[in-house]
């Protein structure tokens, strides 16, 4: 079977959902990590499975302004929402729906992920009520008690689908939950199945093997996968089956997203790779620059590092006649930003006022985590 351009397999038109999703235009809301089941291919990190946290792709938020700021910065189309399980928190999920239409429009599309352990009329009365456009609900496969509820969500007049990861051991349970759903919803995505770092997910201990040393996809995920399409196809079935690569995930859509926030967030005088890594050059405080310990500083800036900053923005500024649009304090990772050209040609001058100097490369994303630090 031949891969669309995306990289991954389809026998209809991707769900909506996807077709936002592959050019990187959707924000991703994570809106708690708070979740009823525990499955052992859980892909959620330690530090959010199971806490009450919310992120819009990687950036904290604390208030809905935050992910305002964020789907802003990536001139986003639309949001997937996700967790742990959204209906965990259904009334938060539910005024986050409301308010990004308010803000963002009537087309601003809007998909969820949930299990169907809390699914019941009335939760889906509120989510179509707030506004929800497309719903996908995530299988078990090893227990079919919930199975039944997903055609309380035909009342309504959004799109539905399945998603689950496609299990290479499990053909025979996806095949009879294809023959389930084939005539109660619109499509079902199958994602290949990848192994996380976290303590959830007990596929190494399973004896899952991933298929080669660069990446986390499973042997034999995609082919049964392709198999399960195929027997789709023989069924004469009409839901659609989208199989979702990793490949897909990392080189296509976290590739695109990374380009729209790399637009919203550079500053004039960044440089911006093909993948949306910001180049630039970085002056830090020694008590406060990348290496050992870093992140954990990270969490505790006081007042006295700002007002430290703020002077050395002023000295800089003046002794090496930079105008406004060269140098930028960086309030959320303190430290200075300029362009990699000044950084060169000033290394001397902020060395000797006792500054780390280096040329950094990083993610474009809230975090700006960082891929390479080459100190001067
Ligand atoms: S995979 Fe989804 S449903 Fe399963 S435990 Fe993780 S967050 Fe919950």
């Amino acid at each position: 079977m031949e891969q669309n351009k995306h990289h991954s397999y389809n026998t209809k038109e991707l769900p909506k959902g996807c077709q936002y999703c592959v050019k990187g235009e959707k924000v991703v809301l994570f809106v708690t990590g708070k979740c009823p089941r525990k499955c052992y291919f859980c892909p959620v990190s330690d530090h959010k499975f199971g806490n009450d946290v919310i992120y819009a792709n990687e950036r904290d938020v604390k208030s809905f302004d935050d992910i305002v700021k964020e789907a802003k910065v990536m001139d986003a189309k639309g949001a997937g929402i996700t967790g742990g399980d959204p209906l965990m928190k259904l009334e938060r999920t539910c005024e986050y729906i409301t308010k990004l239409k308010e803000m963002f429009g009537k087309e601003f599309h809007i998909h969820l992920y949930t299990s169907l352990n809390l699914v019941t009329e009335k939760t889906l009365q509120q989510l179509y009520d707030a506004g929800l456009d497309e719903i996908r609900f995530h299988f078990d496969l090893d227990d079919t008690k919930f199975w039944d509820r997903v055609t309380l969500a035909r009342k309504h007049d959004w799109d539905v689908g399945v998603e689950i990861p496609c299990i290479p051991n499990k053909e025979k349970e996806m095949r009879e939950m294809i023959d389930f759903i084939h005539d109660k919803v619109q499509f079902v995505n199958l994602n290949e199945l990848e192994v996380a770092d976290n303590e959830l997910s007990k596929l190494n201990e399973m004896g899952y093997k991933v298929k080669d040393r660069l990446s986390y996809g499973v042997q034999d995920s995609v082919q049964a996968g392709v198999r399960l399409i195929q027997y789709g196809k023989e069924k004469g079935y009409s839901l659609g089956i989208h199989l979702c690569t990793a490949k897909l995930k990392d080189s296509v859509q976290l590739a695109n997203r990374l380009q729209r926030e790399a637009e919203g967030m550079k500053k004039p005088f960044d440089l911006v790779d093909s993948e949306g890594m910001l180049t630039r050059g970085a002056v830090y405080l020694p008590e406060l620059c990348p290496g050992f310990g870093y992140r954990e500083k990270l969490k505790e800036i006081d007042s006295p590092i700002m007002e430290k900053l703020e002077k050395l923005y002023d000295e800089i500024k003046e002794d090496c006649q930079l105008q406004e649009n060269e140098l930028f304090l960086d309030r959320k990772k303190p430290r200075l930003l300029l362009s990699v050209k000044n950084t060169k040609l000033y290394k001397e001058i902020l060395k000797e006022m006792g500054l780390k100097v280096a040329i950094v490369t990083e993610y474009p994303t809230a975090d700006q985590l960082e891929m390479e630090v080459e100190f001067l």
